[in-house]
């Protein structure tokens, strides 16, 4: 099946206990069409401005991520500067300049439309809308979003929540989202409001998946070192989401392997900064760490 994943594409800045680094590649839709492209092609849609490094390009069709529809608009690319302290779960934003994103409505290519998986990785949920409804994709659509969408766009965020098969949140959002701190109450609510499937992520608690009911607990891989956790919930996501495409059918048991691989996913990307850590893996490796994986949840 093929994927879409459509997302922000940033430069980002950031300072963890453990390093800094300055303008380097982030955004959702880098981090979900990296970590997807170890199942499955990706056709990449989002927007980057001239200042973008040419590199980014040759890497993502390296990897089998299309990017005849990333668009290169005049400006400057959305950048991202944050902080985190010892508490890795919460990143404070220092800035957020949306520059070429700002009203970017992208020019859907006519093959792209309808076949597939879509991965909406976190943007403004109007353009996760907006984009849902020129593809109306055939396949599984995905949704993922971060609290200041919460905050500001939660009308257009439950509006989108009906359209989604499977919407990703982290605990706290979830807790954001719904005004419920037992996140299975917060899980009810958000089905409640329509999404078919959910998966909330709690950071190096693991992640619960939850249909009309909790289905299934995957915990997250346990690490010797963490370098930066940004882009852990996008790599999750797009793990989940490059995984199910590879299946020809999505049943309880790819289900709750899309989350396994989902965990490990996150957990390459952790160990280093920006997406260096899922850059130097290879398919043996994350075969490696799934049968670790395996053998230590199991009972
Ligand atoms: P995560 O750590 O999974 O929440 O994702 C962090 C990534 O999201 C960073 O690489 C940022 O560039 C990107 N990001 C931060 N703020 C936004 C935003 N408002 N919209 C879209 N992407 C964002």
């Amino acid at each position: 099946m093929a994927l879409t994943v459509i997302g922000s594409i940033a430069l980002d800045s950031v300072e963890t206990p453990f390093g800094k680094r300055e303008e380097v590649l982030g955004g959702s839709a880098s981090y979900g069409s990296v970590s997807a492209s170890f199942f499955s092609p990706v056709n990449l849609i989002s927007v980057v401005g001239t200042d973008f490094p040419e590199k980014y390009f040759k890497m993502f069709s390296k990897r089998g991520i299309g990017t005849s529809a990333l668009e290169r608009k005049k400006g400057k690319t959305f950048r991202w500067k944050a902080r985190y302290h010892y508490d890795l779960s919460y990143a404070e934003t220092i800035s957020t300049h949306l520059n070429v994103f700002t009203g970017f409505r992208p020019a859907i290519p006519r093959n792209m439309n309808s076949k597939g998986n879509l991965l909406l990785a976190n943007i403004d949920p109007e353009l996760q809308d907006w984009i849902f409804e020129r593809i109306k994709p055939s396949g599984l659509v995905a949704c993922d979003t971060m609290n200041l969408w919460i905050e500001n766009k939660k009308k257009a965020l439950l509006k989108l929540l009906k359209k989604v098969d499977l919407f990703l949140l982290n605990d706290a959002e979830a807790r954001q989202l719904s005004g419920q701190r037992n996140l299975l109450e917060a899980a009810r609510y958000i089905s409640d409001k329509g999404a078919r499937m959910i998966v909330i992520k709690k950071g190096e608690h693991g992640a619960l998946f939850y249909s009309r009911g909790l289905r299934f607990i995957v915990p997250a891989y346990l690490l010797e070192t963490i370098a930066d956790p940004t882009g852990a919930g996008d790599t999750f996501a797009g793990g989940m989401i490059g995984y199910l495409s590879k299946r020809s059918r999505i049943t309880d048991k790819s289900l709750r392997r899309s989350l396994v691989y989902g965990s490990i996913l996150a957990s390459f990307a952790v160990e280093k900064f920006s997406i260096e850590g899922l850059l130097k893996i290879t398919p043996e490796d994350i075969k490696n760490r799934y049968e670790h994986f395996e053998k230590l949840t199991k009972f």
